[in-house]
């Protein structure tokens, strides 16, 4: 795509730089109101067996006291379909009145009935009428539409249900189970996953039904991201109504991963003003997916107050594709390199070789050697307080230029821009510049054509992402091709808003393909002591090799593709994952995915190495990327039965016995 003056064509948000949120249509859940001016919704999905009605409403109901507003149950068939009357009965005689939605495979009949008890279907267009058979077929413009004819036949009955009973219905398309007709035509791309949506949207409006909400949920953030920018600029280009949007991440994982990468995908459209329903999938108990998500959102409740940005004019960054912005290399920096991670250390008026394994370095007495694990930052940031120790394994060090001596090989000056414009000494091939974002209109001239250079860039708009977006389209257009970190600093936030909101602000900017570097600054201690201030230090660390992984940008450690676990799941999700990631967990940037039962499996492995996936009651079916390897393998032996499989492809390296962390 052309990306000059991209702007005159992108209409995916209503402003890349003035918060706004995206007009939708609103959509009646019940009493719950998604989309138009209504506050966005957070839901869950429940995960014990549907026919078990107590458990289903004991759980419903940790679900709303946790801050769940829309409760999602599977109806994998039509029993469980049946069963929602009573878990919907039963939840209103404990006066609880939450509306639920049913989750739909593969099972039409099961929708029908569904539709007429809760308040809202949810269908994946990719098996509602389509038996997937992972066959590349050839299809012609005339069998073609006799799918699309098929499709709307078994389609119909429902949509006119949902409108004869005023029920909602979510088109939730999913990367991983697209059907053959799709991939056929499309591939497994974003378009593929927005034209699989349209073509039971058009079904709908043909019929005047418009209480929908639609979705784009991939484990992949970038195509995530990707797929729900290019269906707004679609139903605008198309001439639908603008209906609301369901944000989700799927088989984000758990713990700070799943956070994290739940928050890159997620916050990256929020800030953009996408947005209606979120729903955060964590391989965790439900009512843990709540807070998440509203500590997300409650990040834009006055948000439009932050201070203006400029507009942009022409927009240099291709929002639907990934591309990486081209920089030059500056010493490791930029160029090929992977994105660096820096260590905020400065507000430490003295630092110890013990402080250091919090960023990944560690001091083994014993054998007087020092190791790294996969998360060594790569430059720690002193400023004004240099450490008075030599730096191990190649970790190197931006100090104050008032501070630096350049006789040291492994140290580097920082300036501000008024200081570097002063300065009489530089590095021969590293400087740091901190620059704001406000200073980047005229940094060409500023620099005057140095080039050994590697920017700093930080912002103090509240609107954070944007502005700094904004920043890098400034020095887009001057050419520069200069490296580029980006650093946050927060204060007062707890764990997990400061993992939740690095990830969506430096998320936001790696998924267009900006940024050369990441760093979690910590210019305020405030009166934390100092081993608060370490394990900050340490969290700081995690989150920004987490963020890049997240953003796929810099693989550090195995990612785990885990689903959250439903009413359909056949194996414990949690137990399971904590077993896998035991013996898997040094396999650095190997993906495995570890999903509950086949819905979304065989597709989901598009972007896993290996799969784990529930094929019966105690048997798995392993996977190495989409092709089976080995079928109803019984649970016990299933863990080392999949080693075997990644040790065969050449993958496999013996864990250390001393493990580091
Ligand atoms: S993959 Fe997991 S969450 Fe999805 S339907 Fe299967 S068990 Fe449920």
């Amino acid at each position: 795509m052309d990306t000059k003056n991209l702007i005159e064509k992108i209409r995916y948000c209503n402003s890349l730089t003035s918060y706004s949120r995206r007009k939708t249509i609103p959509v009646s859940v019940g009493d719950v109101m998604i989309g138009g001016d209504n506050p966005i919704v957070v839901q869950s999905m429940t995960t014990v067996d549907t026919m078990d009605t107590e458990g289903s409403i004991e759980q419903c109901i940790r679900m709303v006291e946790s801050g769940c507003e829309l409760i999602r149950i599977t109806a994998p068939s039509m029993k469980e379909a049946e069963n929602l009357k009573n878990i919907k009965d039963g939840l209103a005689k404990r006066g609880y009145h939450v509306p639920l939605v049913a989750d739909i495979h593969f099972t039409p009949n099961a929708a029908e009935i569904a539709a007429k008890i809760v308040e809202k279907v949810r269908i994946n267009p990719g098996n509602y009428a389509d038996k997937k058979k992972f066959e590349v077929l050839e299809y012609t413009d005339e069998s073609y539409q006799e799918e699309l004819d098929r499709i709307r036949e078994r389609f119909l009955p429902l949509v006119r249900i949902c409108k004869e009973h005023g029920t909602a219905m979510r088109i939730g398309t999913n990367h991983g189970s697209l059907s053959d007709r799709i991939m056929s035509r499309y591939g497994d791309t974003p378009l593929g996953m927005v034209e699989s949506a349209l073509e039971f949207l058009r079904i709908c409006e043909d019929e005047g039904f418009y209480n929908i909400v639609i979705s784009m949920k991939s484990s992949n953030t970038q195509v995530m991201v990707q797929a729900y920018r290019l269906l707004v600029q679609k139903l605008e280009e198309g001439g639908f109504k603008p209906y609301p949007l369901h944000l989700g991440v799927t088989e984000a994982g758990d713990g700070e991963d799943g956070r994290v990468k739940s928050a890159v995908g997620i916050g990256t459209l929020l800030e953009d003003g996408l947005g209606d329903t979120v729903r955060v999938s964590l391989t965790e108990d439900p009512e843990f997916e709540a807070p998440v998500a509203e500590a997300l959102i409650d990040r834009y409740q006055d948000r439009a107050e932050h201070e203006a940005i400029s507009d942009i004019e022409g927009y240099p960054i291709n929002p639907f594709e990934y591309t990486r912005r081209v920089t030059k290399e500056v010493f490791n920096i930029g160029g090929s390199n992977v994105p660096r991670v820096l260590a905020d250390l400065s507000s430490f008026s003295e630092v110890t070789i013990k402080d250091l394994k919090n960023i990944g370095h560690f001091y083994l007495p014993e054998l007087d050697k020092w190791k790294m694990n996969d998360q060594g930052a790569d430059f720690v940031f002193t400023y004004k307080n240099p450490i008075p120790f030599m730096l191990p394994n190649g970790l190197k060090e931006i100090q104050h230029f008032s501070n630096w001596n350049s006789q040291d090989s492994n140290k580097f000056p920082v300036y501000s821009l008024q200081e570097f414009k002063a300065a009489e000494k530089l590095h021969p091939s590293l400087n740091f510049l901190l620059i704001e974002d406000k200073e980047t209109a005229t940094l060409a001239q500023d620099l005057a054509g140095n080039t050994n250079i590697v920017l700093i860039l930080f912002t103090q708009n509240r609107h954070q992402m944007p502005a700094l977006r904004r920043a890098m389209v400034n020095i887009i257009e001057q050419n520069l091709q200069l490296p580029v970190i980006f650093r946050t600093d927060y204060q007062g936030l707890d764990s997990d808003q400061t993992m939740l909101y690095a990830a969506t602000d430096f998320g936001g900017l790696l998924i267009d393909g900006l940024g050369d570097g990441v760093m979690m600054g910590m210019s305020e201690v405030g009166g934390r002591s100092r081993e608060e201030s370490l394990s900050q230090v340490k969290l700081h660390n995690s989150v920004s090799f987490g963020v890049l992984q997240a953003a796929r940008t810099r693989m550090s450690k195995t990612e785990y593709i885990s689903c959250p676990s439903c009413g359909r799941t056949l194996f414990d999700l949690q137990e399971t994952t904590a077993m896998i990631r035991k013996r898997t967990d040094h396999l650095k940037g190997v993906k495995i995915g570890i999903m509950g039962c086949i819905v979304n499996g065989p597709g989901e492995m598009a972007d896993a190495d290996y799969g784990y996936v529930g094929s019966g009651k105690g048997k798995i079916t392993l996977y190495k990327g989409k092709e089976v390897m080995k079928r109803s393998v019984p649970s016990e032996k299933a863990v080392d039965e999949l080693i075997n499989i990644i040790r065969k492809d050449g993958q496999w390296i013996e864990p250390e016995t001393e493990r580091l962390g």
